[in-house]
């Protein structure tokens, strides 16, 4: 079943983000909470946004305290600090903690129920306060999507899935992404190429989602190391639309075993969600081929490879072509070279299996294939032995 309900406004363009008073002053707010964390705080970007807001005749005050993967605390200080400030909008400002934390903030401000109770898919009951989001990366997404990813007591990263979780204004400014360093580009990069790879090949069908992630996969494919290397606006700029259209995909269409598995390393070890995703991309997609050759095979083409003489060899150059980005990205290869202790495996093989997005997965897939799966991405060995492994369940 294909369909679109995205109840949202996109505005993209270089200083877009200094029009966010005139945004809240329509949404008739008198006092904006910004949601930002101190690294873009420090980098001086929150002080033109701010003055458009002032200007607007709006109230302004910061909550600085966002932290990476951030947690259910997190949320709740913002929700605290935002009803002792008597604020009526929230406006985030930086990468997906920043936004996910404003989303789960605006959702305890309208929801009584602890935030816990609301993982998972349709569970908030009542709308957000006024929500705009302005990203400073180019992999997150979640300035357009439906989601917002909470990291509970046991590190367990739990999303909540919702359409009030849409922002009502997203302003998309390449000007804030030029101070971006050339780490977060190429990770938040990847994280947007994984979002859009997911989004195509999963079980669900829908062909809006299909066309969007498909552009967003080719734009990465052109644009991720020149942007990465040369930090220019234009290529910012292409790689700013590709995350954005790759978050719309994947709010229509889900994602799949990557995030599944990229969730618990994340969580359990603090690696960044795009390098975690990273890593893990080429074994999955490798796993996942005979799932989904044609999917697949479309996805290497997007990333411009010849067809070749079947489906599974152009999905299987496909793959190799995703090594190579990662290697010209300088993406460690295994997560021992990232340090993550191995013993933690049992661990995130269980919560792996919490995600609702193996439901989804193109390949059916068990306990043994992501213990044999996280195996080979701690070893760093070639993903192409799972291409056709006779160790991995057999579809
Ligand atoms: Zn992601």
């Amino acid at each position: 079943m294909s369909g679109i309900f995205l109840p949202i406004r996109i505005e993209f363009g270089k200083d877009s983000s200094l029009k966010v008073g005139s945004e809240f002053s329509s949404l008739k707010c008198k006092k904006v909470m910004i949601v930002s964390d101190k690294g873009v705080i420090n980098s001086g970007l929150i002080e033109r946004i701010t003055k458009s807001i002032t200007e607007a005749h709006i109230q302004a005050v910061i909550f600085d305290g966002v932290e990476p993967d951030p947690n259910i605390k997190c949320m709740e200080t913002a929700r605290d600090f935002y009803i002792s400030e008597n604020c009526d909008g929230i406006l985030a400002v930086g990468g997906g903690s920043s936004i996910d934390t404003a989303k789960g903030a605006a959702v305890l401000v309208t929801n009584s129920e602890p935030i816990v109770s609301m993982a998972g898919v349709d569970k908030v009951n009542n709308p957000l306060p006024p929500l705009i989001a302005i990203p400073t990366t180019c992999g997150t997404g979640s300035e357009v999507t439906n989601v917002t990813v909470v990291t509970d007591n046991d590190h367990f990263k739990m999303p909540i899935v919702s359409t009030h979780l849409i922002p009502k204004v997203a302003m998309l400014d390449p000007n804030l992404l030029v101070s971006l360093p050339s780490k977060l580009i190429s990770s938040t990069g990847l994280d947007a190429l994984t979002h859009a790879i997911e989004a195509l090949t999963n079980n669900t069908q829908n062909w809006y989602a299909d066309s969007c992630a498909l552009h967003a996969i080719r734009l990465i494919g052109i644009h991720l190391c020149q942007a990465t290397n040369n930090r220019d606006i234009e290529n910012l700029s292409q790689m700013l639309y590709a995350s954005t259209l790759a978050g719309v995909a994947f709010t229509l269409s889900r994602l799949g075993l990557v995030h599944a598995m990229s969730h618990p390393v994340s969580g359990l070890a603090g690696v960044p969600h795009g390098v975690a995703n990273a890593v893990l991309l080429p074994y999955v997609m490798s796993f996942n081929s005979i799932g989904n050759p044609g999917g697949y095979a479309l996805v290497a083409s997007a990333l411009g490879i010849e067809p070749q003489e079947n489906d599974i060899a152009t999905a299987l150059a496909g793959v190799k072509e995703v090594i190579k980005l990662n290697k010209q990205l300088d993406i460690p290869k295994s997560f021992r070279e990232l340090g993550v202790n191995e013993a933690l495996i049992p661990h995130m093989v269980e919560d792996t299996f919490k995600s609702g997005n193996i439901a989804i997965n193109p390949r059916h897939v068990s306990k043994f294939d992501v213990e044999q799966i996280y195996k080979l991405s701690f070893s760093g060995e070639s993903p192409i032995a799972l291409f056709d492994s006779e160790t991995i369940t057999k579809n």
